[in-house]
């Protein structure tokens, strides 16, 4: 099935912010877990929009709540960001503040009943820090010994499935890079091609060392991107990302209720 452009109305509704509290509860009655999509705002090169991150990871994670009938919390959808704001446009959460809104975040539905939360995440700069915000949540049950209900957290960064990686490979090979990629740009375009952006652009720069600060990373990627030409980019291929995104995702986390 190739999902046709804008058929996000045809989804079912299953969408925190969607629903009544009554209608939670029994939810709860039948599943403990939740998706959680996470992004950020900033800066994607030329041609890729500022809300990038957090699109990607909110259309995929409304695709896998549809295809695995899995209730989708509020994105998150600022992160940590801090290297790309030398470019108009980005916000940034310190990686404190960002574990303290997961922290928040996810203590709020525990209290209610939900035991699994499945984060799909659609930006690197966020790996290492929710890591560190699961670690403080276990450190906090662990603390508590014997006093909640078992908490189990997995991220998934969406890029990052068997199928993406070789549509990725067939697409686009080596112009792909790593930020501002053609295959994220093409997720943003299916979702909102009246927001589709043409812009003239040569070739990126590589990375020869990792990046420091916002300056730092301007220095080095000066429009932004890096090593990627997302002028590769086309709304029938973010279709194509988005369905096996959600086909391997959605199976991912039908593995994670049950484990
Ligand atoms: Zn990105």
């Amino acid at each position: 099935m190739v999902l046709p452009t804008r058929n996000r109305r045809r989804m079912t509704l299953l969408l925190l912010h969607l629903l009544t509290w009554q209608e939670v509860e029994t939810y709860l009655q039948a599943s403990k877990g939740i998706i959680v999509p996470i992004g950020s705002t900033e800066q994607h090169g030329p041609n890729g929009l500022i809300g990038t991150d957090a699109i990607c990871a909110e259309v995929i994670a409304k695709g896998v709540g549809d295809a695995a009938s899995a209730l989708v919390g509020p994105t998150i959808n600022v992160g940590n960001a801090q290297h790309h704001l030398a470019f108009a446009g980005t916000i940034t959460l310190r990686p404190a503040t960002l574990i303290a809104v997961i922290d928040d975040y996810v203590s709020s539905l525990a209290r209610h009943g939900f035991e699994r939360f499945f984060f799909i995440n659609g930006h690197g700069g966020n790996i290492s820090t929710v890591g560190a915000a699961f670690q403080e949540l276990y450190a906090g049950a662990s603390l508590r010994r014997g006093g909640s209900a078992p908490l189990r957290l997995k991220l998934k960064n969406w890029w990052e499935t068997p199928g993406v990686h070789r549509l990725s490979k067939e697409a686009f090979g080596s112009r792909e890079g790593s930020h501002a990629t053609p295959s994220e740009v093409s997720v943003t375009q299916w979702a909102y091609p009246e927001a589709i952006k043409r812009a003239a652009m040569g070739e990126a720069n590589g990375r020869v060392r990792d990046f420091c600060d916002a300056e730092d990373y301007r220095r080095l990627f000066p429009d932004g991107r890096i090593a990627s030409d997302p002028s590769l980019a086309t709304p029938e291929h973010g279709a194509k990302f988005v369905e096996t995104a959600v086909h391997d995702i959605a199976e991912d986390y039908r593995k994670f209720l049950m484990a």
